[in-house]
């Protein structure tokens, strides 16, 4: 730990893991490494205040969402209508969104692989907070490994009393269910996730009524990300003022950084909020092989791309919209200089125009326009309208969808575009100037 030179404040050293600092330790998974590393303490404190208290606590902290979108989570957890709890009020819930699939994202798995424990004691410490007396962790179905890990430390939590009737003797009961998803990426939205956990097919309800109001079975729903989830205990533990010596003053915390591609050390990092990509690659060991970086994503494929001249960009909320971006996920995908752009940009389009749920036509018919546009581009019959034509597609998708995957579809290319548009012109100028007729009868 740093002293301030004052010596009347001690800040933690920026480096120093929070949400990561067991996941070294032998078998990191088990109730005992979690008991024994202080694991469950901060639940006993959250059960002896009362719930209000508690949502008071997180919105000093100043926790934001980790799935993306940053929204306050102390205010979301107000939002829960907080009437009678007897016969005939609407029972509320709390479902964790664990259905991570935004391309690059891989962040909570490793958390629920590494440190289940944490996210099961931030479930009952905010089931206690909003009243709930169910919990649905709905995971990724792909990840059958981890839904395995969170089954059995949920059954360890049950045989402890740390979940199941009167928990420690408080009087508050507590289910939780780990609910395997089937491999869509649309259930990640979160109101097409509730539909998913209701049995119907996932596609994204109209908001509002947000799921605060109407969510799980029409009930009040917290609906909130494994990292903020599992940064709960540590707010209980050491307070809202000891949060909030991490980050920045609108974005405070740690924040774990998900970095892939040509890095020398691709992986997981934890840094408070506001630490930039030139910080984040030091720690990486730098570029893979040296070979210049070109772009990169601050947190997702979703969020519009950033290159070199983004180095020193501050990867907090606030820090990354300035710069023209989204913090999204912090999943920080990072190119060199050997990556086409359109190629890299036509995989996310391709990856967008199958997971897209057909619900709105923007979407539905955009992203099968913008992938035949890029799929000839890069197979060498783009023609000299192409790049115009996607971007008046783009601005017919953005703000015109449904839900949110329809304006992330549109992210990588108009920022693409943006600062490489030079590149799409020189590969369409390297081409036949005229693509194949059947092509161009496919977009009509
Ligand atoms: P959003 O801004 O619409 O909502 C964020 C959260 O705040 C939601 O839970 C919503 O219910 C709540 N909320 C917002 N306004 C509210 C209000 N007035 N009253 C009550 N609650 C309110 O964003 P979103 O569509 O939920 O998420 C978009 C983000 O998801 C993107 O920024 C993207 O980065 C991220 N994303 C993440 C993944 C992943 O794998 N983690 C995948 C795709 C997208
Ligand atoms: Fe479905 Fe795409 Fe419309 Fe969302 S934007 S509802 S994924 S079609």
């Amino acid at each position: 730990e740093n002293t301030d030179t004052t010596g009347t404040e001690s800040r933690p050293d920026p480096l120093t893991p929070v949400l990561t600092r067991r996941w070294q330790l032998d078998r990191s998974w088990s109730i005992d490494t979690y008991e024994r590393t202080d694991g469950y303490t901060a639940l006993r404190t959250a059960l002896a205040a009362h719930p209000d208290q508690l949502i008071n606590l997180v919105k000093d902290s100043g926790l934001r969402g980790r799935g993306g979108a940053g929204f306050p989570t102390g205010m979301k957890w107000s939002f829960i209508p907080q009437g009678p709890t007897g016969a005939g009020a609407k029972p509320k819930y709390l479902v964790i969104n664990a259905d991570e699939g935004e391309p690059g994202t891989c962040k909570d798995i490793p958390t629920m692989m590494a440190d289940p424990h944490s996210l099961i004691e931030g479930c009952v410490i905010t089931s206690y907070a909003i009243r709930a007396n169910f919990c649905a962790i709905y995971v990724r179905g792909e990840a059958l490994h981890c839904i395995r890990r969170l089954r059995r430390a949920v059954e360890e939590a049950y045989a402890k009393g740390y979940l199941g009737r009167d928990i420690l003797g408080s009087g508050f009961d507590l289910d939780i269910v780990v609910h395997a998803g089937a491999g869509a990426y649309i259930c990640g939205e979160e109101t097409a996730l509730l539909d998913s956990l209701e049995g119907r097919r996932g596609q994204p309800r109209l908001k509002p009524p947000f799921p605060a109001t109407s969510g799980l079975y029409a009930s009040p729903t917290v609906v909130n990300n494994v990292e903020t989830i599992a940064s709960v205990p540590d707010i209980v533990a050491g307070g809202s003022a000891w949060f909030r010596t991490m980050g920045t003053e609108r974005s405070p915390g740690p924040k774990i950084y998900s970095l892939s591609g040509h890095v020398e050390r691709p992986g997981q990092y934890e840094a408070p909020l506001g630490t930039t990509l030139r910080e984040l690659l030091e720690l990486a060991g730098g570029m893979k092989d040296g070979i210049p970086l070109k772009f990169w994503t601050p947190g997702g494929s979703s969020t519009p791309l950033f290159t070199a001249e983004h180095l020193d960009v501050p990867l907090d909320f606030e820090g990354a919209a300035a710069a023209g971006s989204m913090l999204g996920t912090t999943a920080v995908q990072i190119f060199n200089e050997t990556v086409s752009v359109p190629w890299a940009v036509m995989k996310w389009t391709e990856f967008y125009k199958h997971e897209s749920c057909g619900k709105c036509t923007p979407c539905r018919e955009g992203t099968y326009w913008l992938v035949q546009i890029l799929e000839r581009m890069v197979h060498g019959e783009g023609t000299p309208e192409d790049v115009d034509t996607m971007l008046d597609i783009c601005d017919n998708i953005l703000g015109r969808s449904f839900c949110a995957l329809g304006d992330g579809a549109t992210s990588p290319i108009t920022s693409a575009i943006k600062y490489f548009r030079q590149e799409f012109l020189d590969l369409i100028a390297a081409q036949p100037a005229v693509a194949r007729p059947e092509q161009l009868a496919d977009l009509t």
